[in-house]
């Protein structure tokens, strides 16, 4: 690695050279915000019918792409929105006949979270080039380029644009020489470009700037390379001067309402900047200004979604975990009662990434190393529970990691005294049958070929979405905007409700503010309350247990709700219990057979990975109280295990 003071005398010979007479060079612009810029800061929760009018103004602006699909979208349209996300993508493209198209594509990961077989992947890319992708950004979270062969070769084939991307972190093992190695690994497929990407937004300028003059270089200038920042540390406007001042090509960015911090720099900023100059983009402020207006209802609109760590916040540069991942974290731990830990698992975080050979934190492997540092610090004890993903990893499932795994880890996944074999391609350890199980399992429920890639990619998901839909019962989650309500000074109206007070609690005063509440909710079911605490704002679950009848109100009683079969609270020894609120996928032993204490006895999804429950005793089975499909919590019991008794034959 060069020092700073080469860098800067490289850039005095640039801007000699940028005083010739006539020096041009467009720099394009592929903007994001409908995809990631509402990924980062609106959860991806906007809705196909509030994207399409940002769609429209969007078509009219003359960017190279505009990124509109892939990443979270699938998964997020499934479970929170019941969209067809194949149905998004269709709309979309009615609306943006003039604009290349553009998506998220993670390699063999496809837009999950494992690696399916080369069969799916192909299938997959020729679904998105027939329903209107053509730009596709392709990378694997490992660096471990042999997961995105396939997908570069199906995009070809299917006459898609392969933009081939490194994944930038820093580690012992991540240095400029690896980098250089990455870009011309890539350069060997023959991408259309190579796209440099920073997710976790730390990259320091000079080392950007040199990274992509390298990465030119590299390729003998034949290739051309583009830039994606996130701004979580705020350097990424700075990044952006670099990269173009090291020769990038290209710039991402995201309409100024959903842009910066966890986001990337702003569409606007970023034309201006280059405006008159010899890198001008050659885009009308004016039009991108009005596609801004739209993101910036769409912003107001989905309010709620908006999370604390979309903003700026420069203790990524200690940690080096995403926002995205942070906000997971946190809403792991409340889920497991467990928030005071959040401080204990940011520090976990780097040991685990460590553990695991120093992985880029990107999906899949932001989830697989976000998890086990949650279950490290909620279980008290570093591995005490190992997730499915974790063992997997380690087995070479998900690709070659950049550095080596952590001896002890490998010894307590895969035996004493072995040793990791990453010779074989992830592709080729998946399920190779995945589709013909997907057609059989479905049977009717699937109506095309992409009703069977939603299900390989997310099967519990899917067959629930395909379901409802079959009934006619897709009803996506409200998104109410807050309502506004008429509001008074306290003690002006009788019998009016307090909506903004001050709470002392323990000695500590908080301002709270009630913005809105969730329309009324089913019985047994909770209702979002969302309510401003010191100016923050938070969502609430109320679950009603016990109503107070004011006294002569002629309240009237409703029919009570049937007593649900409901899952018991853990009180036995024997009682297996989940680590952390999840929903059960399989129960692998049946009521009356004998376990030993730590086999593995039911799989729970939660944080979406897969979790190995324990038996926490030996015994016999005595009763399974949860089925798949069931919400368990950590004080549940999904099953009782009796411990053996003195006459029992099985010990
Ligand atoms: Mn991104």
């Amino acid at each position: 690695m060069t020092s700073g003071m080469e860098v800067i005398e490289d850039i005095r010979e640039k801007m000699k050279e940028l005083e010739k007479e006539g020096f041009k060079k467009k720099i394009f612009i592929s903007d994001l915000t409908p995809r990631d810029g509402q990924q980062c800061k609106l959860a991806t929760r906007v809705r196909t019918d509030d994207l399409l009018p940002l769609c429209e103004k969007l078509d009219k602006c003359g960017f190279y792409a505009v990124e509109v699909w892939g990443g979270a979208t699938y998964d997020v349209c499934l479970r929170y929105l019941k969209e067809d996300p194949w149905e998004r993508l269709r709309r979309i493209k009615e609306v943006m006949p003039n604009t290349k198209l553009q998506m998220l594509f993670r390699g063999q990961n496809i837009v999950g979270y494992r690696p399916r077989s080369d069969y799916t992947v192909k299938k997959f890319v020729e679904k998105c080039v027939k329903n209107g992708i053509t730009v596709f950004r392709v990378f694997d979270s490992l660096n471990d380029n042999r997961n995105i062969e396939t997908a570069v070769k199906a995009i070809k084939e299917f006459g898609g644009e392969v933009h081939a991307e490194i994944s930038y972190t820093r580690s012992p093992v991540h240095t400029y020489k690896r980098w250089m190695e990455y870009a011309r690994e890539l350069a060997d497929m023959e991408p259309d470009w190579i796209s440099f990407k920073d997710a976790t937004g730390i990259m320091p300028p000079l080392e950007c700037y040199q990274i992509i003059k390298g990465i030119k270089e590299a390729t003998n200038g034949q290739i051309p390379v583009l830039l994606h920042n996130h701004d979580m540390s705020g350097m990424a406007t700075i990044n952006h001067m670099m990269a173009v001042l090291a020769g990038v090509d290209m710039l991402d960015t995201v309409l100024s309402p959903l842009a910066f911090g966890s986001s990337h720099p702003a569409t606007e900023t970023i034309v201006a900047a280059f405006e008159g100059t010899p890198f001008d983009t050659g885009l009308d402020l004016a039009k991108i200004a009005e596609a801004a207006e739209e993101a910036r209802k769409m912003k107001k609109k989905y309010k709620k979604y908006e999370t604390e760590y979309a903003g700026v916040n420069a203790q990524v540069l200690i940690h080096k975990i995403p926002g995205g991942m942070i906000s997971n974290m946190v809403a792991q731990l409340i889920e497991a009662n467990a928030i005071d830990k959040l401080e204990e698992a940011l520090e976990e975080t780097p040991r685990v990434e460590a553990d695991l050979g120093y992985p880029p934190l990107l999906t899949p492997s932001s989830q697989i190393v976000g998890v086990q540092a949650v279950l490290n610090v909620i279980t008290g004890e570093r591995y005490k529970t190992i997730t499915k993903e974790v063992r997997d990893y380690v087995e070479g499932k998900y690709g070659k990691p950049p550095g080596p795994i952590a001896k002890e880890l490998v010894e307590k996944i895969l035996g004493p005294g072995k040793e990791p074999d990453f010779s074989t391609r992830a592709a080729d350890l998946a399920d190779q049958e995945e589709w013909e199980k997907a057609v059989k399992e479905l049977g009717p429920l699937a109506k095309s070929e992409e009703d069977i890639l939603l299900y390989i990619l997310f099967p519990m998901q899917a067959k629930e979405f395909l379901t409802l839909r079959e009934k006619g019962e897709l009803h996506p989650e409200p998104v109410e905007e807050l309502p506004e309500v008429a509001e008074t000074e306290a003690g002006q109206v009788v019998g009016a409700a307090p909506v903004e007070f001050e709470i002392t609690y323990h000695g500590d005063k908080f301002k709270v503010k009630v913005e809105g509440v969730s329309p009324e909710s089913e019985l047994g079911k909770p209702r979002k309350y969302y309510v401003r605490v010191d100016g923050r704002l938070e969502e609430i679950q109320l679950l009603p247990k016990k109503e107070a009848i004011p006294s002569g109100s002629g309240a009237t009683a409703t029919t009570a709700p049937a007593e649900e079969g409901g899952i018991p609270k853990a009180t036995e020894p024997g009682d297996t219990t989940p680590p952390m609120p999840g929903k059960v996928v399989r129960i692998l032993v049946e009521e009356g057979k004998p376990v030993e204490k730590g086999q593995t006895v039911a799989i729970v999804e939660a944080m979406k990975m897969e979790n190995e429950i324990h038996a926490p005793i030996d015994g016999i089975v005595k009763q399974i109280f949860a089925k798949p499909g069931d919400q368990v919590n950590p004080d549940e019991a999904i099953l009782r295990i009796e411990p053996f008794k003195e006459d029992d034959s099985y010990q």
